[in-house]
């Protein structure tokens, strides 16, 4: 039987949605999702997670539940076809991370270039909690819990699908073939594998205030885009401008498409047009600005809709969640299962065990 292709992906509850998680992830998953070419399709929330660095805070992640669901269905996440599902109510999960944290070491830990920069970033202050540094280990099994095959994810989500790849095949050869190996899925255009903040930092994140969320309101956007980084040698308009770093740019990168060149701003056939004039000089920052905000708004107008209509069914999305995590629990419980059986910790059901057993005690 040919291996069943299966989608394992999913955010932390730590804030709503921005789009950086758009086009890194939630973008390509609608898409996958709408192919028709997989099997299952598994979306966590990640709540466990989201604790492993506020556990003194989980009104937060509590609060923000709700809010990431209603991202996923306003983007276009369909129930019908994608289980929606929350992490710590899926106890297989926590089990599996037990047994899998005796196949990885603190130094193959401590190596995780995305962890190591998260924790900078963080700069926890009183030492770093246990669950945050061993999230990578949490989140392999989270994977591996759905046989995960495809994790479409941003380029930071790169080395924790190394660290799952091992653990799969530390796992295998150890004890049982039982766990699959996943691979990423990276966003094919390269604005997108870690869409910068608006102030220009390297990325966008809930946690760094920088980011413009999918729920913004059009003056909001409005005021996050006229306030962005761009190019901070060009001064006068006619000045000579830079492409490289501008974030402008690299959103347009991200989210312009030829028609809306078409639409909004005839003069460039597309953004190639574009940036030859901006470098060129004689095309001014707000402009750019201008043009951008009517792109994002392009997209972001039919999310805004149905983000509204849902909310207006907060029951009804709780019902969703409470669907998904239920499929989502019979499926961990399959591989656990399994997991227990390889290891040989069934004892209840080991029959070979207990004949064993009797015999050397009957001598
Ligand atoms: P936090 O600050 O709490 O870690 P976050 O904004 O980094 O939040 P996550 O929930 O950690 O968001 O990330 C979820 C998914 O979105 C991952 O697949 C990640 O790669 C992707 N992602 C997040 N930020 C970006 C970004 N700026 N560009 C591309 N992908 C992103
Ligand atoms: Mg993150």
């Amino acid at each position: 039987m040919a291996q069943p292709k299966i989608i394992l992906t999913g955010d932390r509850p730590t804030g709503r949605l921005h789009l950086g998680h758009y086009v890194g992830s939630l973008r390509r998953r609608v898409e996958l999702q709408n192919s028709g070419e997989f099997d299952k399709i598994f979306i966590l929330i990640a709540d466990a997670q989201a604790l492993t660095d506020n556990a003194a805070n989980p009104e937060k992640v509590r609060q923000n539940i709700i809010e990431v669901a209603l991202d996923y269905l306003s983007v276009g996440i369909d129930p019908a076809k994608s289980h929606i599902f929350i992490q710590s109510q899926i106890p297989q999960l926590a089990e599996l991370t037990v047994y899998y944290m005796n196949l990885v070491t603190v130094a193959r830990l401590e190596r995780n270039p995305t962890v190591k920069s998260e924790v900078k970033m963080r700069g926890f202050n009183t030492g770093i909690p246990t669950g945050f540094f061993t999230y990578p280990i949490s989140q392999a099994a989270d994977i591996t819990a759905f046989n995960g095959t495809v994790v479409p994810a941003g380029e930071d989500q790169e080395p924790m699908i190394e660290q799952t790849r091992e653990i799969v095949r530390k796992f295998n050869s150890t004890y049982d073939e039982v766990l699959v190996e996943p691979s990423i899925l990276l966003p094919d255009n390269k604005s997108c594998l870690r869409l910068p903040g608006t102030d220009g930092n390297a990325k966008m994140s809930k946690s760094l205030g920088n980011a413009i969320y999918l729920a913004d309101s059009p003056a909001e956007v409005e005021r996050k885009i006229k306030g962005m980084y761009t190019d901070p040698t060009h001064l006068k308009v006619e000045d000579p401008g830079h492409i490289e770093g501008n974030t402008v740019f690299t959103y347009l990168d991200a989210f312009s498409t030829d028609q809306d060149f078409a639409d909004f701003l005839p003069e460039y056939k597309n953004l190639d047009e574009m940036k030859e004039h901006y470098q060129r000089g004689g095309l001014g920052d707000m402009k750019c600005k201008r043009f951008l905000i009517k792109v994002v708004e392009r997209m972001l107008t039919p999310i805004r809709e149905r983000r509204a209509q849902y909310e207006q069914d907060i029951p009804g999305v709780y019902e969703i969640l409470r669907q998904g995590t239920a499929a989502a629990e019979a499926e961990a419980a399959q591989t656990l299962a399994r997991v227990k059986a390889a290891m040989k910790i069934d004892y209840f059901n080991d029959g070979a065990l207990m004949k064993e057993q009797i015999e050397k005690y009957s001598k």
